[in-house]
């Protein structure tokens, strides 16, 4: 009898590292909510389908308490999430919880290379004093060493000091103003995938804290996935704020990326 590959939900409820507005704690659970509801199935886009082709298990809701415990807790629930033989899929919380969820995958896997959708970089040295800001996860993940290729897409807002620190990392920026599905690079594994959801258009994902026009639409989103074919070792869904959400659009959005997400992780595993 063959095993199902097993994708793992940890929800993360934090958004003490967000710079503006409170409420992406609030996101695991109105993901959940989504994913589950009888409004929809769980069949994914590709022919596959949650509990028949992959299996989708849930962690649950981390107990963080914006401590500076959050951190090594978030690290160890994934550690332990592929200890078990799964694939993790957190579900933030803020940005700011990559950073976390990168230093676990990155103890079992080592440096991995990551497709982060945004409309912005989140390189900043520091944002308003905070290192751990939601501006700044990938600037330490840079550092750290915990990937060894960055690839952003969707970035609208790139300001002189983050092209600095782009360039300072090596990191590869495509523009939105310059983005087409196959301009995005088919990168090698292991591969990691972060969506900040303010990547796509507020036009269809207008419950997050900083909307910018412009963006990608949904259907770009799953092209660039759908081009991935490297196994993938973990993955988040960060920044859904449902205070801002508007008939729970961006939650169904969410939900919708998780099982296209948990597909194409069931798909690349190698045999
Ligand atoms: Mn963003
Ligand atoms: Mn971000």
């Amino acid at each position: 009898m063959n095993v199902l590959p097993v994708i793992e939900l940890i929800g993360l409820p934090s958004d003490v590292n967000s710079s503006f507005e409170r409420g992406p704690a609030e996101a695991p659970s109105a993901i959940r909510s989504a994913l589950w509801s009888d409004r929809g199935n769980l069949a994914c886009e590709d022919g596959q389908e949650a509990g028949i082709d992959f299996e989708l298990r849930d962690r649950g809701d981390l107990p963080l308490r914006e401590t500076a415990d959050d951190d090594a807790m978030t690290t160890a629930a994934v550690e332990a999430s592929i200890a078990d033989g799964a694939i993790p899929l957190a579900l933030g919380g803020d940005h700011a919880m990559t950073c976390p969820v990168v230093r676990g995958v990155h103890a079992a896997h080592g440096p991995v290379a990551i497709l982060h959708f945004d409309a912005h970089p989140d390189l900043y040295d520091d944002f308003a004093g905070n290192p751990r800001s939601h501006a700044s996860p990938f600037a330490r993940i840079m550092e750290a060493g915990l990937a060894r290729q960055l690839v952003q897409v969707g970035i609208r807002t790139l300001t002189a000091h983050c092209r600095a620190q782009a360039k300072r990392f090596g990191v590869e920026i495509i523009s939105m103003a310059d983005f087409a599905p196959a301009v995005v690079p088919v990168l090698d594994g292991p591969l990691y995938i972060s969506i900040d959801l303010d990547g796509i258009d507020p036009a269809e994902a207008p419950g997050v804290s900083h909307p910018e026009p412009g963006g990608l639409t949904v259907r770009e989103v799953l092209a660039v996935l759908r081009r991935q074919t490297a196994p993938i070792v973990g993955a988040d869904i960060v920044e859904l704020n449902p205070r801002l959400d508007q008939n729970g659009r961006t939650a169904i959005l969410a939900a919708k990326l998780v099982r296209e997400l948990a597909s194409l992780m069931a798909r690349n595993k190698p045999a």
